[in-house]
């Protein structure tokens, strides 16, 4: 009997203990469930992303902008849900310009009394079904079709995620709210990156880590962590002030502020694998 006990004990706990000791061991990593957890967004429309999230902020007159939101590969027609039950905030026609027919939708972050999350659909061909400014929509209902409104080379739905204020530099990388695929091939990297003297770094660049497909950007590029003019409450709860998505497998190097410090990383298929904070010299 003791030794039944004794058994089950031991199985009830055995892993745990093994992911703790794994932990202890592989000590740099640890693997997480959720990138920003407590908002679980619906995917609004159908359809792969093909186009990721740049972390870009333009740093120079010559460089270019780069991308804030996610791309979903839908043709003209198809069908985009609220992603997230909120407030509309913006219903408006840009024309030819910029986003075209676009949707923002203001909601409560379930974690933080007070503060606001905002979701951006963009490149519409048709948001009738949207109700008017100040009206509620709920998570899942239809509020537009896609399209490619605005200023786009083809179809598909532009999707941007702003934390905390409705602003171009509030913004985080979408997929880090989405249920992600379990199944697509990738994996992803996130963590922090701090200056020398423990505060959240700013347009540092991260380079080394690659992505499969890229409609935009090809299978390399680098990624600049956002200026974030209102730095929001995830980073410090969460630890994270980058999240690298869809990314290759295998080793990497990833390379910090061009190469002021780097980070071997191995990169597992369907996972997201948090790097320990990175301090800048
Ligand atoms: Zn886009």
């Amino acid at each position: 009997m003791l030794m039944l006990i004794i058994k089950r004990t031991l199985c009830k706990y055995a892993l745990p203990i093994l992911l703790i000791m794994g932990i202890l061991i592989t000590g740099l990593y640890s693997p997480v469930m959720a990138v920003y957890g407590g908002i679980n967004l619906v995917t609004p429309v159908s359809a792969p992303v093909n186009a990721g999230y740049l972390y870009a902020e333009k740093l120079t007159s010559s460089s270019t902008y780069g991308h804030h939101g996610i791309d979903f590969a839908a043709a003209s027609g198809s069908d985009v849900y609220a992603a997230y039950t909120g407030k509309v905030v913006t219903k408006a026609d840009l024309g030819g310009d910029s986003y075209g027919k676009y949707i923002i939708i203001e909601s409560n972050h379930p974690n933080y009394a007070g503060v606001k999350f905002y979701h951006l659909y963009a490149h519409l061909s048709d948001y009738s079904d949207c109700p008017a400014v100040n009206q509620t929509v709920y998570q899942g209902n239809k509020i537009a079709e896609s399209g490619s409104s605005g200023n786009v080379t083809g179809p598909h739905l532009h999707f941007e995620i702003r934390m905390g204020t409705n602003s171009w530099y509030s913004q985080r990388n979408p997929e880090g709210l989405l249920s992600r695929s379990t199944s697509d091939g990738y994996g992803g990297v996130l963590g922090e990156v701090r200056t020398s003297g423990g505060s959240w770094a700013r347009y540092k660049r991260i380079s080394g880590a690659t992505k499969g497909t890229d409609v935009n950007y090809g299978a390399s590029y680098s990624y600049f962590i956002m200026a974030n003019g209102n730095p929001f409450p995830d980073e410090a709860s969460y630890g994270i002030n980058y999240y690298i998505a869809r990314a290759t497998t295998g080793n990497k190097t990833l390379s910090y502020d061009y190469g002021a410090r780097t980070q071997n990383v191995t990169i597992y298929a369907n996972t997201d694998y948090k790097v320990n904070t990175i301090y800048l010299p």
